[in-house]
């Protein structure tokens, strides 16, 4: 008998959700939303959240917003604005018409903040920064309140009202919120709400010279779109009872809860924004999408699909508890879903000449090569061969050691879709290095078999010289070479950056199918790897390639192991 075929359990959020529903909650309403600050590019983390959020979504009939979180206009720019959409977008999700900014909600905001004061739940204060750090207290010692705590309510709206017509300069005062100078948490001793900065906002412009702090906008935006679900990582744990204070404290059109779950890590990774933006302005990377960067638009340049990336989304799962991912899992699934889908072809990286002496000069002939042997109905194409060809370089060894069975003088191997070819000599430079082998090929042996039965140990890739695409080729290796960067170096991840992160191959002979590969195209360069065309650098006259990942996967080894 087959057993019932079962349905994974459901990650803590989707049974929430689920149960929410099942108890007719928000009237049956599902709203998430994603809320990234403008202030870099989006990381493999944020897509963790991504499809959380639009996947939860989805999955029971609601809506994501995509909403800019927009409210520290010093760090803030249009084109991180532009490319976070472009990301949501490539990874396969859709706000529909609910793009929203918490600067849209700017006026709110404040009137929000004049209630609190009315209600003597906000004041002014004017102590320094540094000193409200200090009356802030410990864990272990509670605070002490401001002098300027018991203002009374006109003051304090007096105040506000001048902070915001922009009479103080940055840092003169700030607007918190009245709540426990002695409460175990320390975000509820009189946080901050609002505080002063003379600053150009990307979107209001001068409009506004006080700016809402993070804690204080984003339940008040969760309540204004009518967020149901506001999912956060587990850093914001200590932060919702100061999320639910406000929106207790508020007369709000909307009453959303918060959410945690524990943030991807990734191994050989960083993955926090200030990081990255380093990596990019002490030119440590070529930009934000480099291809070697954990940035969503650096691995769609690598080649990585969206397919993948939300396959390993998937894959990782949702919880609680922090940990760190492998590196190798997510290569793999990229391996997994180009395995399926890349069309393989003929590249040879570091070319060799061969010459093959009983080969007719002048004569070319098209052979059948498979397009995807994962996919027959993608049927196949032609190949050239000639009696000038290209082999890698590295499949050749003047004096091969015990276990190396590729070609040798006087050995014989097998043309990938071709001939058998044997080695009969080596022309070599002046400084002794192999430049050219000259070879034979067995006319019988057409489409790779003898017809008296004899065998070969190595089959190679090839392509024929005169028709070959000549393409530099980018070779990428794990941008650090530990598993925690700057673990070991005072946090200074800097310090284990990956020497031959890119290798650069200027001289790369491809099959002539690739003359028409266009930017982004990807495909299986047979025995290599998987190569994508680079979709910023490439032209038709100057093709690049990048590697998007090797053949080999360490993760499928990892899991055979814990299996044994
Ligand atoms: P970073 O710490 O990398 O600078 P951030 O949290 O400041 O990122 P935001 O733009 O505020 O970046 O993030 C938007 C959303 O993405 C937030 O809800 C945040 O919790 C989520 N997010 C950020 N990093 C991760 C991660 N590593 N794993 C899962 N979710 C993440
Ligand atoms: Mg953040």
């Amino acid at each position: 008998m087959c057993a019932p075929e079962s349905t994974p359990p459901l990650d803590f959020i989707r049974q929430i959700i689920s149960d929410d529903l099942k108890a007719g909650k928000n009237e049956g309403r599902v709203m998430t939303r994603f809320p990234p600050e403008p202030n870099g590019y989006l990381h493999i983390g944020h897509a963790k959240s991504i499809c959380l959020n639009f996947g939860v979504a989805q999955e029971f009939g609601g809506v994501c917003n995509l909403r800019f979180d927009d409210t520290n206009p010093t760090k803030e720019e249009e084109e991180y604005v532009q490319s976070i959409q472009a990301d949501v977008r490539w990874l396969g999700f859709d706000w529909g018409e609910r793009l929203y900014f918490a600067s849209d909600y700017f006026e709110e905001l404040y009137q929000c903040a004049l209630h609190l004061i009315k209600d003597g739940k906000a004041y002014v204060d004017d102590l320094s920064a540094e000193e409200i750090r200090e009356y802030r207290g410990t864990l272990t010692q509670p605070g002490k309140d401001s002098p300027y705590r018991t203002r009374p309510a006109a003051e304090n709206l007096d105040l506000f009202e001048r902070m915001r017509a922009g009479e103080f300069p940055d840092g003169a005062r700030v607007l918190r919120a009245k709540i426990d100078m002695a409460s175990p948490n320390l975000n509820l001793r009189d946080p901050v709400l609002y505080r002063i900065l003379h600053a150009e906002h990307h979107r209001t412009g001068d409009k506004w010279c006080i700016y809402p702090m993070y804690d204080y906008a984003h339940p008040i935006s969760d309540a204004q779109e009518g967020i149901t679900h506001s999912i956060c990582t587990l850093e914001f744990e200590d932060h919702r009872p100061l999320y639910d204070w406000t929106l207790d404290n508020l007369p709000v059109p909307y009453r959303p809860y918060q959410y945690e779950f524990a943030r991807l890590n990734l191994s050989y990774t960083v993955m926090s924004k200030r990081k990255l933006l380093q990596l990019v302005n002490e030119g440590l990377v070529r930009g934000w999408d480099d291809p070697r960067m954990p940035t969503l638009s650096g691995m769609r340049r690598r080649g990585y699909t969206p397919e993948a990336v939300r396959n390993f989304c998937d894959k990782i799962g949702v919880g609680r508890r922090e940990n760190i991912v492998d590196l190798a899992l997510l290569e793999y699934c990229v391996r997994e879903d180009l395995n399926r889908r890349a069309p393989r072809v003929m590249g040879v990286l570091r070319p060799l000449k061969v010459v093959i002496e009983n080969y007719p000069e002048g004569q070319v002939e098209e052979l059948d090569a498979v397009n995807n042997p994962e996919d027959p109905s993608l049927g196949t194409r032609k190949v050239p061969f000639a009696r000038e060809l290209y082999i890698e370089e590295e499949d050749f060894l003047e004096e091969p050691p015990k276990k190396f069975f590729r070609l040798a003088p006087g050995r014989e191997v097998r043309l990938r879709y071709a001939y058998f070819l044997k080695c009969v000599g080596v022309v070599k430079d002046d400084t002794g290095k192999v430049v050219e082998l000259r070879c034979t090929y067995d006319p019988e042996t057409k489409g790779g078999q003898a017809p008296d039965g004899r065998k070969v140990k190595a089959t190679l890739h090839w392509v024929a010289a005169a028709q070959a695409v000549t393409a530099e080729v980018r070779l990428y290796d794990r941008l650090f070479t530990q598993p925690a960067p700057g673990e070991g170096h005072e946090g200074d991840f800097r310090a284990d950056l990956n020497p031959n992160s890119l290798e650069v191959l200027q001289n790369c002979r491809l099959e002539p199918s690739l003359a028409a590969a266009r930017p982004g195209d990807f495909f299986q360069f047979e025995r290599l790897g998987y190569f994508c065309v680079d979709a910023k650098d490439s032209t038709p006259a100057a093709p690049v390639f990048n590697r998007t990942v090797t053949l080999k996967d360490p993760w499928a080894k990892i899991q055979q192991k814990g299996k044994r």
